[in-house]
């Protein structure tokens, strides 16, 4: 049987993980539409991406540091955007974390982290996974003083689709 998630306690090292990265769930346009407008009303976040896959995410540090290990390494890693917040107030789109948009993780190799000590916390903290991320994504909201009152889904993302590079 194909395995769906692990269910060690201790990581015993098989890939899995690394290896099935950006599953689909499932989730139909109208229903990606509505999670997405969901999210924004909750925290002011908005994916630009699909919410249909899951995929790895990481805050910006160590995106940073990922990448230049990549560059290093001569790796390809497709590392984007993935949280865009828009502040009204400054009028600049912030971008909370990024994801890499691949389903095998590019630094597995020959059954090893590549990047071991520089890997995302979801990587460090796996298999256990916690959904802690929207009361972070609200902390930060708050400890920034970021503005997103009285704007709509629509026009928060349409500033973050012009606001935003995506790679
Ligand atoms: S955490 Fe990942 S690598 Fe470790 S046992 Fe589970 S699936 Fe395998
Ligand atoms: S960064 Fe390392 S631990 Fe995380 S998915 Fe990639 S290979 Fe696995």
């Amino acid at each position: 049987m194909e395995k769906k998630s692990c269910h060690e306690k201790v990581c015993k090292r098989c890939g899995w993980c690394c290896t099935s990265l950006g599953k689909e769930i499932g989730l139909s346009m109208e229903e990606d539409k509505k999670l997405k407008k969901l999210v924004f009303e909750g925290s002011g976040v908005i994916y630009l991406r699909s919410l249909n896959r899951y995929f790895l995410a990481m805050l910006p540090g160590t995106a940073e540091k990922l990448k230049k290990r990549a560059k290093k390494m001569g790796i390809k890693a497709d590392i984007r955007p993935n949280k865009l917040i828009y502040d009204k107030k400054t009028g600049k789109v912030i971008i909370y974390d990024y994801y890499l948009n691949h389903t095998k993780c590019p630094f597995y190799k020959d059954k090893e982290c590549l990047v071991y000590e520089d890997r995302p916390a979801a990587c460090r903290k796996y298999p256990n996974i916690d959904s802690s991320y929207a009361k972070e994504v609200k902390d930060f909201v708050k400890k920034n003083k970021i503005d997103f009152s009285g704007l709509s889904y629509e026009e928060a993302l349409k500033k973050c689709k012009s606001g935003c590079k995506l790679s």
